[in-house]
């Protein structure tokens, strides 16, 4: 038991840094939601209210995969292709799969073993190119169709690679530092064989971050010399890119900005409910906020989420995690659940954390006029035809969050050329390679009179065939 105390207190002391680090200001506290939330009080004898009856806790997995997800959407855009169905079968499943046994001796001196996947699925277009995600629901099915997800995401930004994603099966919450970092070295050196600077590049995804690609850029070195090719969103003083954290969140920003204008929305009026304040959440509402003026009213990450219906500011909520770890218990905000996050009356609604959030049970639910996808799959295809059915626009991962993608790209051609770029210039390069990629996805949409998700994929998938065709089978 002392033991175990000791541990958690260790865990505590060393745990994995915040992907947001600056200290921030707290702003003046504005009125509490609490009132607006707040319910009149009934008798208890009262019998319940329609809506109480009607909400049933939601299910937060369906039995569809996440790679069904992508295989369906797939085999419509290529059916609007009318692609070849050699080629066909040829570009849509992975290219190769690399299952590894990750054994770390943990700080208490026990070994614990744990199982990690890199997934290539494509590199018609140039090197596989992919995140790493650490959490306890990583399996090959969803790591298959987040490369899957990589390959269109990287062709719809028209970006010369491939698509790739990684994970381990692991909650990295519950590991110090120095087991986070010797599980990450030995992940390294089980995929080592398959990645490399014009093989494949990782970056970091949900639960890794700059100092978990510092690791695995140093392990890689150790056999291959100094290779910061090798990953991106890596820390700036390794040769990180200056503007890749925020660079998903950013991109999200820019093609909410171009829906808006296309939509007539005025985002200076709009309000925003974020799933998720890891790293893309957190700078997307504050790039919303800060920038763009449009008012973030809910927020939340795994510990639930906060809603205040007059406006979350983005220092408050950061303050919240500097002190309590979570974005729960942020005064002047009413405590709701991530569930109750998706249904809020609001305009625009972002999940920004895991997949499968969107789905056949709740999207009926679902108030906000439009949806943007910084997450990557958080939309199955059942809540997809019910947002279509609802003329509620779904703006698509593979093109929302591929701001991130397309700023590795930049670090990784500026780690080759050994160069730097200053701020101003990736953000003006960022900016052009989304506003061009937002109106070839519409073009796509409009010509084949397909949503925006299937205008991307065709966009993709187009791109993708024609490149393998030219390079021949
Ligand atoms: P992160 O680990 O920095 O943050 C994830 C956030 O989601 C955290 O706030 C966490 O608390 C929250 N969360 C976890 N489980 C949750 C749950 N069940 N319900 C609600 N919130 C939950 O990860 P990230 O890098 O911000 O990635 C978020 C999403 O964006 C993922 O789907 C990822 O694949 C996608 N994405 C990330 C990048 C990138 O550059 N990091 C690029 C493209 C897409």
């Amino acid at each position: 038991m002392a033991r175990k105390k000791k541990r958690t207190k260790i865990a505590r002391r060393n745990k994995k840094p915040a992907p947001i680090r600056k200290k921030a200001k707290v702003l003046k506290k504005k009125p509490s939601a609490k009132r607006v939330l707040k319910k009149k009080s009934r008798p208890a004898s009262a019998p319940p209210r329609v809506s109480q009856v009607v909400r049933q806790p939601v299910q937060p997995s369906t039995p569809i995969t996440s790679y069904d997800v992508v295989l369906h959407n797939f085999d419509i855009a290529a059916a609007k292709l009318q692609l070849d169905e050699e080629l066909k079968r040829l570009i849509k499943t992975p290219d190769r799969e690399l299952r590894v046994e990750l054994p770390i001796i943990m700080d208490n001196g026990k070994l614990n073993t744990f199982i990690g996947y890199r997934v290539q699925h494509n590199n018609a277009r140039g090197p596989n190119k992919g995140g790493i995600r650490y959490h306890p629901e990583v399996s090959l099915d969803e790591v298959r169709a987040l490369a899957s997800l990589m390959t269109w995401k990287t062709a719809v930004v028209d970006l010369p690679f491939g698509g790739a994603k990684g994970g381990i099966a692991v909650d990295p919450r519950q590991f110090s530092m120095g087991e986070l970092e010797r599980l990450t070295r030995v992940f390294t050196q089980k995929i080592d064989c398959i990645i490399g600077p014009s093989e494949d590049i990782p970056a970091p995804d949900v639960n890794t971050n700059a100092q978990v690609m510092s690791w695995m850029m140093d392990q890689y070195s150790r056999r291959h010399g100094h290779t910061p090719a090798v990953v991106t969103g890596k820390p700036v003083e390794l040769g990180g890119s200056v503007g890749r954290e925020e660079a998903t969140g950013r991109g999200v920003c820019i093609v909410l900005r171009e829906t808006a204008k296309t939509n007539k929305i005025d985002l200076k009026k709009t309000s925003v409910a974020i799933q998720g304040f890891g790293n893309v959440g957190a700078h997307t509402a504050r790039i919303l906020e800060e920038e763009l003026g449009a008012k973030v009213v809910a927020v939340s990450d795994f510990k639930g989420g906060v809603y205040n219906p007059r406006g979350i500011h983005y220092r408050d909520a950061v303050q919240n995690i500097l002190e309590t770890g979570s974005v729960v218990g942020l005064k002047g905000a009413a405590k709701i659940s991530n569930n109750e996050l998706l249904e809020l009356k609001c305009d625009v609604l972002i999940p920004a954390a895991l997949g499968g959030q969107l789905h056949g049970r709740n999207a009926d639910r679902v108030k906000a006029k439009l949806i943007v996808e910084a997450a990557n799959g958080p939309t199955t295809f059942e809540a997809d035809e019910i947002f279509a059915a609802k003329k509620i626009p779904v703006v698509p991962d593979i093109l929302a969050n591929a701001g991130g993608v397309t700023v590795s790209y930049f670090e990784w051609a500026q780690n080759l050329q050994q160069f730097r770029w200053d701020y101003p210039r990736v953000v003006a390069e960022l900016e052009k390679v989304m506003t061009r990629s937002y109106a070839e996805v519409i073009k796509a949409a409009e010509r084949y009179n397909v949503t925006m998700r299937i205008g991307a994929y065709i966009l993709a998938l187009d791109r993708v065939a024609k490149a393998t065709k030219l390079r021949g089978i």
